[in-house]
C-alpha cells in the first residue's frame, strides 16, 4: 500500500508538461533537440562550469568519468563504503579496485585524516560522495591529490546546488557527476551529466557517451563507445527543473530547519562543514539506540509516513569484500531518512516531529 507521505516525489507543476508536450509536437523525442544543448547550459551557468555533458543516468555518468580519466585494470580507487552503491560499482565496471576510507561520524563523509594511509603505488584517484548532500573536505582533499597526483572525482548526485565557499558542488572534482533521477533534487526522471575541468575529457566523454563515433564519417567509429546520451524529453523536464531550482532549494532547507527546530534535541543531526551549505537533499537523522530507531519508523509508517534506511555499508554486500572499516557500521542501523521532498506540507511536517518526539 502506498504511503499517505511518501518519502520522495518531484515538484512537476511548473513547466515540465509544457515543455514534454513541445517535444512530442515536434517530434524531436530521441537524443537530438534543443532543450538538451539548453539543459546543459542551463546547469553549466548555474553552477558555473564550462564542460558539462548530459548522460542517461548518474551511473553512466560515473562510469563515464572513469574511463575519460584512463582509470581500469590495476589500478586503484579511494572511496567511502558508505554511499550509494552505484557510486562504487563504477570503480568495478572499470575493473578497477575500490579502498575504502572511514567516514566521519559527524557528517559520513570521507575521514580525510586517514586517506593517506590508503595511498599506494596503484592509487590513481579519490572518489567522494556528498552522503545525503552533505559536503566532503574538498581543501584537504585537494592537498592531498596533489601531493600524490591523483584525481578527484566528485559524486555530486546528492548534492545538487550545495555551495563550497563560494564554489558550486559539481565543480569540486577535477570530474564532478549528478544523477537526475526522480527522487534527486532537481530530475529528469531518469538523468546525469558529467562535468570536466579540462576540455579533453570532456571531448573523450562526448565520444564515449556516444557510440565513439569519430567526427570524421559516419558508421566511423574510433574507438569503443556506449549508449549514455540523455533524450530531448529528459532534458526538457530538466529545463522546467532548473527554471524553478530556487523554489525548491529554499522549500528543501526550510523543510530541513524545521525538523532540526522542532525535534528533540537528543536526536542526532549531522553537521556541515563551515562555509559550506548542503543541499538539503535528504534529511538524515540518528538515534540513541537501533531499538529507538526501530520504534520511531514503525510508528512513522504505520501512520502512513514512509521512511528509509541508511545505506548498507558498501562492504557488506555480497559481492564486496569485507572490510575492517568501522563507523559506517555503527552508525547505519541507527539511522532513518525523513520526507523531504519540496511539496511536504506545515501540516504533514507537524505531524511527523510529534510521532517522532512521542516515541523516541
Ligand atoms: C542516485 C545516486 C547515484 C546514481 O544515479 P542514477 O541516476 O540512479 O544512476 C550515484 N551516486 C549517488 C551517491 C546517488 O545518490
Amino acid at each position: 500500500m502506498p504511503f499517505k507521505t511518501p518519502i520522495y516525489k518531484p515538484s512537476l507543476s511548473n513547466n515540465e508538461l509544457n515543455y514534454v508536450i513541445d517535444c512530442v509536437k515536434s517530434s524531436w523525442i530521441s537524443s537530438k533537440g534543443n532543450y538538451i544543448n539548453r539543459f546543459e547550459k542551463m546547469v553549466g551557468e548555474y553552477i558555473k562550469a564550462k564542460y558539462c555533458t548530459s548522460t542517461s543516468n548518474g551511473t553512466t555518468a560515473l562510469h563515464l568519468a572513469l574511463l575519460a580519466l584512463g582509470i581500469g585494470e590495476n589500478d586503484e580507487v579511494i572511496t567511502t563504503n558508505f554511499t550509494y552503491v552505484a557510486s562504487t560499482n563504477a570503480i568495478l565496471m572499470v575493473k578497477a579496485k575500490p579502498v575504502f576510507c572511514d567516514i566521519n561520524l559527524e557528517d559520513l563523509n570521507i575521514n580525510t585524516d586517514l586517506i593517506e594511509e590508503k595511498i599506494s603505488k596503484k592509487t590513481k584517484a579519490i572518489l567522494v560522495t556528498n552522503v545525503y548532500g552533505f559536503l566532503c573536505d574538498f581543501e584537504k582533499i585537494k592537498t592531498i591529490s596533489k601531493k600524490y597526483n591523483l584525481f578527484i572525482i566528485e559524486d555530486g548526485a546528492e548534492s545538487f546546488g550545495a555551495v563550497y565557499k563560494n564554489r558550486k558542488s559539481g565543480t569540486l572534482g577535477d570530474i564532478s557527476t549528478f544523477s537526475f533521477f526522480g527522487n534527486k533534487t532537481i530530475t529528469t526522471g531518469e538523468g546525469g551529466m558529467v562535468i570536466c575541468k579540462n576540455k579533453k575529457h570532456f571531448e573523450l566523454i562526448k565520444k564515449l557517451k556516444n557510440q565513439g563515433n569519430s567526427n570524421i564519417k559516419t558508421y566511423y567509429h574510433d574507438i569503443m563507445g556506449y549508449n549514455y546520451r540523455m533524450t530531448n524529453i529528459q532534458a526538457a523536464i530538466g529545463c522546467a527543473q532548473m527554471e524553478a531550482l530556487e523554489s525548491i532549494l529554499k522549500k528543501k532547507s526550510d523543510i530541513y530547519n524545521y525538523y532540526k527546530d522542532n525535534l528533540e534535541k537528543e536526536i542526532q543531526f549531522l553537521t556541515e562543514l563551515n562555509n559550506t551549505i548542503p543541499s538539503y537533499w535528504m534529511t538524515p537523522i540518528v538515534f540513541k539506540s537501533i531499538m529507538i530507531k526501530r520504534r520511531v519508523e514503525n510508528a512513522l509508517n504505520l501512520n502512513g509516513v514512509e521512511t528509509r534506511p541508511f545505506f548498507t555499508p558498501i562492504d557488506l554486500l555480497p559481492f564486496y569484500e569485507e572490510d575492517k572499516i568501522k563507523s559506517a557500521k555503527n552508525i547505519y542501523k541507527r539511522g532513518l531518512l525523513l520526507p523531504s521532498f519540496p511539496d511536504l506540507k506545515k501540516t504533514e511536517l507537524e505531524k511527523i516531529c510529534e510521532i517522532i518526539n512521542n516515541n523516541r
